[in-house]
């Protein structure tokens, strides 16, 4: 598993952040841009963000835009999200190879022939997958949730129906548990979160007494087991803010949601439960997405002033767009 942060590359001299922000706000406006940002990019992205939030909330933000032109700030398979809901706009990516090892683990010529296979021995099924995958996935399914509304949408598949449930198997075996469903899983997994080590989580605990873990439902089992609360990103800034009195939070998800927690519920403190680096064996102070660390001020900027890279329309995004407004905007 390759963990490098970023690609060494594409290493960027250095300009001074404040002087970016100033030069992307005005070519914001130049270019009838709007910006949305998911909270796993750098905080000062998510600064000078027209929308911040998670996959779902940016799916629907993505609707209300009025501009010519969406800057998203994320990774590719939200950026498509984005064009298949606004296919009249220009949706720009700042870094066209900031991907997702979780939408890469369940490729759509795959995904048919598993689903061909089911047919064959006679299963009688829906396809639910999550959001985090590509737009020729979601083009072969039947619903598409977020952690968000995920167990909303599984209670409207009818019960004399099967579910594959792609790609994540930590979220689908999380779902089959709350939903009382069984759930047929993919055997996908989210290398941020699938290198939380249950042992760092209980050190930080007892070094931590009287904190909460919140954890996000594509972490482990073993994670999931040791925390207070599990919900995706927007559930936990909502939890943190529903939270009066002043909490330790110990975070399991990307390092960089700490900084939309402290926005929003300034008055905790938040620790990011340290994950275990396979390969190593070291332990990191944080938990970062090497895709969602593509964004960058600069990159950003670029992408604004050259109009590119720029998401293009494909003939499956058609489909893709049927069951994406069913699931999310209905
Ligand atoms: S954190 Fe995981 S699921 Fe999210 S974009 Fe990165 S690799 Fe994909």
């Amino acid at each position: 598993m390759n963990l490098e942060l970023v690609d060494p590359s594409s290493a960027e001299e250095y300009e001074d952040p404040l002087d970016l922000m100033d030069e992307i706000d005005r070519l914001k406006v130049e270019k009838d841009a709007t910006i949305l940002a998911h909270y796993y990019v750098d905080g000062e992205i998510q600064d000078v963000a027209d929308f911040n939030g998670d996959s779902l909330k940016l799916a629907r933000d993505a609707t209300k835009v009025s501009t010519s032109t969406i800057v998203f700030c994320g990774v590719h398979f939200m950026a498509e999200s984005a064009k298949i809901l606004n296919p009249e706009k220009k949706v720009l990516l700042p870094d066209m190879l900031a991907g997702c090892s979780l939408a890469e683990s369940c490729p759509a010529d795959r995904l048919a022939a598993h689903q061909a296979k089911l047919r064959a021995e006679g299963h009688d099924f829906e396809t639910v997958a999550y959001i985090n995958t590509t737009a020729a996935v979601k083009s072969l399914s039947d619903w598409i949730v977020t952690s968000g509304n995920a167990r909303e949408i599984i209670d409207r598949v009818p019960a004399d129906k099967e579910i594959l449930f792609v790609p994540d198997q930590h979220l689908g075996r999380y779902l089959a548990e709350v939903s009382g469903r069984e759930l047929m899983l993919w055997p996908g997994s989210c290398m941020v979160h699938e290198i939380f080590s249950v042992q760092d989580l209980l050190r930080a605990k007892r070094n931590n007494p009287g904190s909460e873990v919140i954890a996000h439902p594509e972490c482990p089992k073993t994670i999931l087991d040791e925390s207070d609360f599990i919900g995706g990103t927007e559930k936990m800034r909502r939890h943190v803010m529903e939270t009066t009195e002043p909490t330790t939070f110990l975070v399991a998800t990307e390092s960089a949601m700490i900084h939309p927690l402290t926005k929003s519920a300034p008055q905790h403190t938040y620790i990011p439960v340290p994950g275990l680096m396979e390969s190593t064996g070291e332990t990191c102070a944080c938990n970062r997405c090497p895709h969602m660390a593509r964004n960058t001020l600069q990159k950003l900027r670029d992408c604004l002033k050259n109009g590119q890279p720029e998401i293009v329309w494909q003939p499956y995004f058609e489909k893709a767009r049927e069951v994406l407004t069913r699931s999310l905007l209905q």
